[in-house]
């Protein structure tokens, strides 16, 4: 079953549609082609899953939909190459995809931490504890990933939580080796790319929550890396409609226990809710 969905808007400034209007039900969500750029989307066969906090969650229910998005993990997502930015233009920043590509790879398989372990298993660990705090503290979450694979590609994912979440979180680590910390990858300082919609509506709010979660994951313990950001430009980015940051949790010499994705995890609740509490 399709779930259409919609809650109410923790920054209260954002959404233009009425809450009323949109069924919130609890369940499997299919990505719907008449989704604002959800056709230039490649890979979206799979689904989401939404989840309702219960009346007794914690502070009870929140209202806020947050997208836990665990990075990668989408078998033939290295095949295939979608739009960078939704209106055509080249890449201004390098990363996975060098600047200057009109098109990125659909979603890559990311990267191995040194003791073998996969990037899209870490990311995965992380993603169900982090639902389980929001739940059990009254947010509700929309789930992209709670397996091994999930065929939803970068922009299918973002289209699916700019439909049915309030805010998209994209868990990852980085390929160095370093152990350099935490960071969130920030909307470049790039005029054309701030200029470009859905950018310009919503960079600011996608670098407020980014500030944020790593504000949230320093108190919780994790070193963070400079100054927290690295400029990138990301195809979820270039396409998200709510507040949407990919935040990199470490790289791949950082510890991955199961402490560490617990601690990884309060540090990420305890930045959605900073971003909440200052939203209001
Ligand atoms: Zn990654």
């Amino acid at each position: 079953m399709a779930v259409l969905c919609m809650a109410l808007m923790c920054a209260g400034s954002v959404r233009a549609q009425e809450s009323s209007a949109q069924r919130r039900e609890p369940g499997t969500v299919s990505f719907d082609e008449s989704w604002t750029y959800a056709g230039n989307s490649a890979i979206h066969s799979g689904t989401a899953e939404l989840y309702l906090a219960s009346e007794e969650a914690g502070g009870g229910r929140k209202n806020v939909t947050v997208c836990v998005n665990a990075g990668h993990g989408t078998s033939g997502g290295g095949e295939a190459k979608t739009l960078s930015h939704p209106d055509g233009t080249p890449k201004v920043t390098g990363g996975t995809n060098a600047a200057g590509e009109v098109y990125s790879i659909a979603v890559s398989s990311g990267t191995t931490f040194l003791d073998g372990a996969t990037e899209a298993s870490v990311n995965l660990q992380v993603a169900l504890e982090l639902k389980k705090l929001l739940l059990e503290d009254g947010y509700d979450v929309l789930m992209i990933r709670e397996g091994d694979d999930v065929q939803l590609d970068n922009i299918a994912r973002t289209v699916i939580a700019n439909n049915c979440a309030d805010l998209h979180i994209a868990i990852h680590f980085d390929s160095t080796d370093s152990n350099k910390g935490c960071y969130y990858c920030s909307v470049p300082d790039n005029g054309t790319y701030r200029a470009m919609e859905p950018v310009a509506s919503h960079w600011q709010e996608h670098n407020r929550l980014g500030s944020c979660l790593v504000q949230g994951l320093q108190q919780e313990g994790t070193a963070v890396f400079g100054d927290g950001t690295l400029q990138m430009d990301l195809t979820q980015t270039s396409y998200s409609t709510i507040p949407s940051v990919d935040i990199e949790l470490g790289d791949r010499a950082s510890d991955h226990s199961s402490d560490a994705c617990a601690r990884y995890a309060r540090g990420l609740k305890a930045g959605v809710d900073l971003y909440c509490s200052a939203a209001k």
